[in-house]
Formats: structure tokens, sequence, C-alpha cells
């Protein structure tokens, strides 16, 4: 098996499409060829995994007992792909966390840890059945990352230096 995969960068602003109106914002990376040759080379589709990401003390979710900048874990949710519905052309890596923030967290450093494939990249008719899918989605990554062997274990996993 190819997985998992990783992948890492400092969160940056996406397209601009009121994702986060829709509830489910993507905190997007840039896509590097170079670091992660990979990635042109899977099929564009919705991914689930972890994403660790590196919040400043002051933000509301960094845990209190942690040291400024630590990683903290959340389970995820990808695309990786061209969004046909939106007719980019370029390849995008957006991230929805499965996890509710009480603030923004652009900049911030996030690694990726890619565990598995839920479904290809599809075209919509319309905006209503993307989010229905999106969210069918979340509940398929959470699932599989409740099974044993995905649950996140701090310390137990092989990739927990990673993170
Ligand atoms: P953009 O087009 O800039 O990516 P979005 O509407 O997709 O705008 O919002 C993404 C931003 O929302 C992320 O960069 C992050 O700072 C913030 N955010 C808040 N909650 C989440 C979440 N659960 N998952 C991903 N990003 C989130
Ligand atoms: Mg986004």
């Amino acid at each position: 098996s190819p997985y998992p995969y990783k992948m890492e960068g400092k969160v940056i602003s996406g397209f601009g499409r009121g994702s986060k109106e829709l509830g489910i914002p993507t905190a997007n990376l840039p896509v590097d060829d170079t670091l992660t040759p990979w990635i042109a080379n899977i099929p564009s589709g919705v991914y689930f995994g972890y994403a660790s990401l590196a919040l400043p003390s002051t933000h509301p979710d960094h845990p209190s007992s942690a040291p400024s900048g630590a990683f903290t874990v959340f389970p995820m949710v990808m695309s990786i792909g061209y969004n046909p519905f939106y007719k980019n052309t370029v390849r995008s890596a957006e991230v929805h966390i499965l996890h509710k923030f009480g603030r923004d967290f652009y900049d911030a450093h996030m690694r990726l840890l890619i565990l598995g494939f839920i479904r290809e990249e599809k075209d919509y008719k319309s905006l209503e059945a993307l989010i229905d899918d999106i969210n069918f989605d979340c509940e398929v990554a959470k699932k599989s990352l409740s099974r044993e062997g995905w649950a996140w274990d701090k310390g137990s996993e092989g990739d927990a230096e990673w993170f």
C-alpha cells in the first residue's frame, strides 16, 4: 500500500468561494510537485486521515497545557483534484477538519497524514448535491478513522513522530 501519504505546508487562502458560509471551510495547502511528487499520480478525489496543526498559544483551540506551536491532531477529510464543479485548472489540496474551530488559522503550519481514499472526484449539477456528498464524506471519514488501526492513539502509532 502506498499509504500513508504525507504532505505539509502553511495554510493559505483558497479560492474565496465562501466554503465557510456553506459550513464546510477548507484549509488550503500549496501543492508543490517537487515536495509531493506522488500527488500528480493519485486519483482526484476525496481522502481521509489526520491533520496536525501548529496553533499559536493565543488561538482558542490551542491546548492550554501544550507549549506554543505544539502540534494538535484532528481527524480530517480532504479533496485533491481540480474541482470540476468550479472548473479549476490547477490541482488543489484542501482539508476540512472535523472540528469546530473558535477562530481561523491561516498561516499555521499544517501536516497531513493521508490514510485512505473515499471516492473519486465528481462533477455536480447543483451546489446542494455537492454539499450533500461532502457531508456524507465526513461521516465516512469519521467511521473509517474510528475503526481499529486508524484511531489516533498518541504515542502508539508508527507515524506519531510525524506529528
Ligand atoms: P478559503 O477560500 O480562504 O480557503 P474557506 O471558506 O475555505 O476560505 O475557509 C478556510 C479557512 O477557514 C481555513 O484556512 C481556516 O483558517 C478556517 N477554518 C475554520 N474551521 C475550519 C475547519 N473545520 N476546517 C478547515 N478550515 C477551517
Ligand atoms: Mg478553502
